[in-house]
């Protein structure tokens, strides 16, 4: 090792070789055979849109590293990555490019479209992946739209059906007419804008009726506004008014006292509709008397099971109006709902309209608002898993914990269950088929899947094993395939099952899993589906921790997004300043917290790292030798090499002989050193990843950098041949060496690139400080080594504090150097140092030589006692621009007179009057500038620095 073979400048264009190396070398690789903890990541298995975004950086940097951490711990760490491929976006892009409907080619046809572009979008990503060097274990990979694990969502299907936790049933849906397809409560999307609340006047009808229908009452007629017997409504969605089935208004309301029970009739379609009590109507919206129509919103399902009305579909699923629209018939629901507004205007009915701000719910994929419609759909029964769910929440960590209040509250609002059949065609078919004859159902059999049954008829398993079309129990062998698919959550939420291997038996060994990491985005679907599967597949819980990430923002402050523009691709990140710079901006921030994105801080990261690097490279002279010139050594100096491991096991001799070597200052940063190492561990099992970017900054920066480095470079380069010179020197060396190594350790989570790259300089070439030489220490990366081990014998307080003011005196003088424009290593003559206190004397005097050393200065002192100093003028000049003005004529006298004497005779004549009498022309201070000098004791010319908040001052002799 020479210093030549390490670069000048650290280039982050390496950081790719790293990332070959780590594939090539499988150093990521869970290994699995139980000689080591087993540390399980349940990553989230990302939807394949072809490129990672700055959320993915921020989520997948705190991964990464919890996984480096942990390899560093003596984990066997499983760090998977999956793919969440199923689902519409892929659909819709589908038919964009191949400017198609899904329904114009086949379903397998289709498929096949949306499986290739899935695959180029994940060879994509997963490029980017590497370039930001997360150290997932590629062998573990897994597809969700792969036959092997199609079959493991199937399989969950049927045994959850089996279980009576799924069924299939006729209930309202979440539906988005443009796509065409029920969705979850979960992918509701709520978005407020301005509407009309319009008021609408229900004209009473008869009590009684002749046995055909309703008869109305005359004295109501058509254009008169005249409410006796009739209810005026407000409503947002007149549109579905051809479907209103009741009002209701509050029983304590007495303004509908007298109309309560009786029949009203709903104006335009004309149907009779009874007004109903509800205690959940507010009296004080709009009239206080409510339409309730299926379904205008939640509420109305809600009052249409309670009060057990009739259901009227006046919308397809299309979101055209349907044949119960009657004259609407056709028309979409924009143009209903203008068509009946005018409608009812032309009437008479509409009485006013008024603005007022509503929450409409959106297709998250789409924006198109969601209506609600009537279908026969597959659910999940989450409302019989309602306290298993809280169960297994209450028995997980929760990081942060509030976090999991938004479980828990969504857990309680859940009204319906969860409606999982999906009317689209990119995803995992739901097994089943329906007899053509009699219509019933049946569920495929553990040898049919993975299936698709659009594609396939069902079979069964016979006596002899043989396999054979399978009969309904009518008689019929034809069957219909189900065409509805399964709803993607379904595959994403059983993730830490499958990268356990379920249903295999051994699958325990890596359930639950250890960590699941995700954002809080999706703590209603990712994290709630999951509890909630893996809760009613296996009764267990799917992870111990849970650790929550925010989101990320742009430098304006606003969610990143294109149609902002404050996008900033990850890609242009690691270009400029490379992927350590990129996570050590990711790391620097809170879990649960959204993160706005920086570029100072990346430049601060990109900055750290360099100035680490340049430290390093001096360092390297010192603590790496050439190999020739280490063959030259002295017994007794390998002997000294006994610095070498901070490790070893023997540590109490090991702290005796480091305590009777290390000199003040190298215990004070050694103190410090197993404080952050402390801190940092704590910090990482906390997930605090920013107190140990923060900490171990400053300490390298602040503390190693700019303190202890510059205050041992006497010692490095001394030329004294006593034992104690060369002590002091080895001493220094194995600090410096211990500080490089030790932080590498604590960085290499956070900048694994960096770490590897610097300290391949220490394992891949024969050590200076190696005990053995014989000792094969090739080591491939940090990670191979162990987290740093705390020796707390080495941290001593005293030593902290008291190096912490021989730093900052150091500091104090170095800084006049470079006020006074004095090269660093110009020396001074003297340096008298006065302590006001014995104590800070003495705690001080023990870095006499460091102050001494570091600043060149040939003669300190200690003193205590008061420093005597005089000030002593040395020029005087008259100030002509007050003399002039002042005294006109006589300034010449003026001169002349102040000419004529020393200064040391105007100074004292001042001194001892205050004035100058010339003539009777009288001058004072203010018409003289004066130079004045400090001296000291000795006359000799001095500078006084007296540093705030401490208890001395220092006089200088340059
Ligand atoms: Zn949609
Ligand atoms: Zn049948």
């Amino acid at each position: 090792m020479t210093k030549k073979e390490i670069p000048k400048e650290y280039d982050h264009k390496k950081e790719v070789i790293w990332q070959k190396k780590w594939q090539d070398k499988n150093t990521h690789k869970f290994i699995g055979d139980g000689t080591r903890p087993r540390y399980v990541i349940d990553t989230p298995p990302p939807y394949p849109t072809g490129s990672i975004h700055m959320g993915h950086v921020l989520n997948w940097s705190y991964i990464d590293m919890v996984a480096r951490y942990k390899r560093l711990r003596g984990y066997d760490v499983l760090f998977p990555q999956g793919w969440d491929c199923h689902g519409l976006p892929t659909e819709v892009k589908v038919e964009e490019t191949h400017n198609i409907k899904k329904n114009d080619v086949s379903r397998l046809e289709f498929r096949d479209m949306c499986v290739d572009l899935t695959k180029t979008n994940i060879k994509l990503m997963k490029n980017q992946m590497k370039t930001m060097g997360f150290s997932q274990d590629w062998s573990m990979e897994y597809i969700t739209m792969t036959p092997e694990y199609m079959k493991r969502t199937q399989y969950s299907f049927l045994k959850m059906y089996e279980e009576g936790l799924i069924y299939q049933g006729i209930h309202p849906v979440n539906w988005c007419p443009r796509c065409e397809t029920a969705i979850a409560f979960a992918e509701v999307e709520y978005n407020s804008n301005k509407t009309y609340l319009n008021y609408v006047k229900f004209r009473a009808l008869a009590e009684t009726d002749d046995g055909y229908g309703v008869v109305k009452t005359d004295k109501d007629d058509k254009n008169s506004s005249n409410m006796e017997g009739g209810v005026l409504i407000a409503t947002t969605r007149p549109e579905l008014m051809s479907a209103c089935v009741g009002v209701v208004v509050n029983p304590k309301d007495e303004r509908y006292s007298d109309i309560l029970g009786k029949k009203v009739e709903v104006p335009l379609s004309g149907q009779a509709v009874e007004v109903i009590a509800d205690e959940e109507v507010d009296p004080n919206f709009g009239t206080g008397a409510v339409m309730v129509c299926t379904f205008g919103d939640k509420t109305d399902v809600t009052w249409v099971n309670k009060h057990n009305l009739d259901i009227i579909e006046p919308i397809d699923p299309q979101g055209k109006m349907t044949k119960s629209a009657g004259r609407y018939e056709g028309m979409d629901l924009k143009e209903c709902k203008l068509q009946t507004i005018d409608d009812l205007k032309s009437e008479g009915c509409l009485i006013k309209q008024e603005e007022v701000d509503q929450n409409v719910g959106q297709c998250w994929r789409c924006k198109t608002p969601i209506e609600i419609l009537v279908k026969k759909q597959w659910f999940v029964a989450v409302n019989k898993l309602v306290d298993d769910i809280k169960e297994a929440s209450s028995d997980i960590k929760w990081n942060p914990k509030h976090m999991e209040s938004r479980l828990l509250n969504w857990v309680d609002s859940m009204e319906w269950d969860w409606c999982i059949s999906r009317q689209r065609i990119f995803a995992t078919p739901i097994p089943v088929w329906y007899c053509k004859e009699c219509g019933k159902v049946h569920v495929a059999q553990l040898h049919e899947i993975p299936i698709d049954p659009t594609q396939k008829s069902p079979t069964i398993i016979d006596s002899k094993k043989q396999e054979k079309p399978y009969i309904c129990e009518c008689g019929s062998s034809n069957f219909r395939g189900e065409e509805d698919v399964l709803d993607t959550w379904m595959d994403s939420s059983i993730s830490p099952l499958s990268i356990a291997g379920w249903p295999k038996e051994d699958y325990s060994e890596k359930f639950p899993a250890d960590l699941r990491p995700q954002g809080h985005d999706i703590i209603r679907t990712w994290a709630f589906y999951t509890i909630l599967r893996t809760k009613a597949l296996t009764g267990l819980k799917p992870f111990e921790e849970i650790e929550i990430n925010g989101m990320v923002f742009g430098e304006d402050g606003y969610k990143m997004s294109k149609s902002r523009g404050n996008v900033i691709a990850p890609d242009d990140v690691i270009i400029k300043y490379g992927a350590d710079a990129l996570r050590i901006w990711a790391s620097n921030s809170v879990p649960g917290s959204d993160v706005p994105f920086d570029w100072n801080d990346i430049k601060y990261g990109y900055k750290f790292l360099r100035k680490f690097w340049n430290a390093f490279r001096f360092i390297s002279i010192h603590i790496f030798n050439d190999k020739n010139d280490s063959e030259k050594k002295t017994d007794d100096e390998i002997n000294r090499t006994v610095f070498n491991d901070f490790n070893l096991k023997n540590s109490g001799n090991l702290t005796e002989i480091l305590n009777n070597h290390l000199q003040p200052l190298d215990k004070w940063i050694i103190s410090k050193l197993n404080n952050i190492v402390n801190l940092a561990s704590e910090s990482f099992e906390s997930y605090n990843f920013a107190t140990v970017i923060n900490s171990t900054q400053s300490f390298v920066w602040h503390d190693f950098c700019d303190d202890y480095i510059e205050a041992v470079k006497y010692r490095l380069y001394s030329k004294e041949t006593d034992e104690k010179a060369i002590n002091s020197k080895y001493a220094a060396k194995y600090t410096l060496k211990t500080i490089i190594e030790t932080v590498l350790k604590l960085l290499n989570p956070i900048t694994p690139h960096f770490a590897d790259e610097v300290y391949s300089y220490f394992s891949n070439e024969t050590l200076y400080w190696a005990l053995d030489k014989t000792l094969d220490n090739k080591i491939e990366s940090i990670e191979n080594t162990d987290w740093p081990k705390v020796n707390n014998d080495l941290i001593d307080l005293k030593a902290e504090e008291e190096g912490f003011k021989a730093v900052n005196l150091i500091a104090e003088i170095r800084r006049f150097k470079s006020n006074s424009k004095l090269p660093l290593n110009t020396p001074l003559s003297e340096v008298n140092i006065y302590f006001k206190n014995e104590q800070l004397f003495k705690s001080l005097e023990k870095f006499k030589d460091d102050i001494k050393g570091t600043l060149k200065i040939n003669n300190l002192n200690f003193k205590t006692g008061k420093l005597e100093i005089i000030e002593k003028v040395v020029e005087i000049t008259p100030a002509m621009d007050k003399i002039g003005p002042e005294f006109k004529g006589e300034a010449g006298k003026i001169l002349k007179y102040l000419n004529s004497i020393s200064i040391e005779k105007i100074d004292n004549i001042l001194s001892n009057n205050g004035k100058i009498d010339i003539e009777g022309n009288i001058i004072t201070n203010e018409h003289l500038n004066m130079k004045k000098e400090v001296v000291g004791s000795s006359g000799k010319k001095v500078e006084i620095l007296n540093p705030e908040n401490s208890d001395l001052l220092i006089e200088i002799y340059r």
